[in-house]
């Protein structure tokens, strides 16, 4: 084992959601299905990036690290997958799919410091008008999130809602069709942390593309995003972090070769 711990976002990241994958014309790539959702395939990677997971897979600790809940990353298939993951926003850190105790007692005394959920969900209730939310969810007993239709969502309601949040102690990011408020505590970083100082990890390399990655790829040795997602449309950067040239699946394909790039080099017997 290289002691290279590789700590991934899923997400438009990696995966890529039907609507997300469309190739663009021309391209020659070869999408494979990685989630199945009532019996629909629901999201996928291309064959360039699956090979390199598997090898990420073989030659450092690859790890999920997703905003999903429990259930929601059961579905996922993930190639070159460790026993490792962490699901609901660092939430659960998951050992073959079972949560930590220890981990999960950390983070209820981290969830005590600021506004309970249940005034959260009241709020998002209130403010969220059901001609553009069609759900709101609590997600794992942890934090909420709402399904919206982007285009109908006014534009000052998103950033009502982050400053609302951030007098609370909780975050609001927006991916896609999900509005998610999570508490400041609950983060992707600090279960990566954890995982990594139990592993004796001496590299942490990470990738992510909203901002509830932002800490995750801050934390990391290095990291790499997409040219798509949150972090890139609000201008986001960080040292250490690399955009890629491609946008999309590609993307993600881009994400995952630079990843196994990173372990390469770093894991290379110099030459005599
Ligand atoms: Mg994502």
């Amino acid at each position: 084992m290289s002691g290279v711990l590789v700590a991934s976002d899923l997400d438009r990241t990696l995966v890529y959601s039907r609507a997300a994958s469309m190739l663009p014309p021309g391209s020659t790539a070869v999408l494979r299905c990685v989630e199945t959702y009532l019996d629909e395939p629901a999201s996928f990677m291309t064959e360039t990036a699956v090979e390199a997971v598997e090898a990420l897979g073989r030659e450092a600790v690859l790890v999920p690290v997703t905003t999903r809940t429990r259930a929601q990353l059961a579905r996922v298939r993930l190639p070159g997958a460790s026993r490792w993951a962490v699901a609901a926003n660092g939430g659960h850190l998951l050992v073959d799919g079972e949560p930590d105790a220890g981990w999960a007692r950390r983070v209820a005394e981290g969830a005590a410091q600021g506004e309970s959920l249940a005034q959260v969900h009241a709020h998002l209730a209130a403010v969220l008008d059901p001609a553009w939310t069609s759900a709101l969810r609590v997600a794992d007993d942890l934090f909420c999130y709402a399904v919206v239709r982007p285009d109908l969502l006014p534009s000052d309601v998103v950033p009502a809602l982050v400053a609302w949040a951030a007098a609370r102690g909780w975050r609001v990011s927006v991916q896609g069709r999900k509005v998610y408020a999570v508490p400041a505590t609950l983060t992707k970083s600090a279960a990566v942390r954890e995982l990594a100082d139990r592993l004796g990890s001496r590299l942490v390399l990470a990738a992510g593309d909203s901002l509830l990655d932002a800490d995750l790829l801050e934390a990391a040795d290095r990291a790499v995003k997409p040219p798509h997602g949150e972090l890139t449309a609000s201008g986001w950067e960080a040292p250490g972090v690399t955009t890629t040239a491609r946008a999309g699946v590609l993307g993600g394909e881009d994400v995952a070769l630079w990843l196994l790039a990173q372990v390469r080099a770093t894991t290379a017997v110099p030459a005599r």
